[in-house]
């Protein structure tokens, strides 16, 4: 299981770290980077990620 960020789509709002700060981090202008994969099952922490993202940029593989 793969977390990808669409960079075109990501706006900096930051609600994916608020949502799963030990799966998302931000650049240093605020975008998300995800930095953990391989997930066995999809966390709850991301699956709220996911929805809380206004701009619909978080997709899992
Ligand atoms: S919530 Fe969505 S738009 Fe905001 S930083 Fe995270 S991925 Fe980007």
């Amino acid at each position: 299981m793969k977390i990808n960020v669409d960079t075109h789509k990501c706006s900096g709002h930051a609600r994916c770290f608020d949502a799963a700060p030990d799966v998302f981090d931000l650049d240093d202008s605020g975008y998300a980077l995800p930095v953990t994969q391989g997930f066995d099952e999809l966390p709850g922490a991301v699956r709220a990620a996911v929805a809380a993202c206004p701009e619909r940029a978080i997709t899992v593989e």
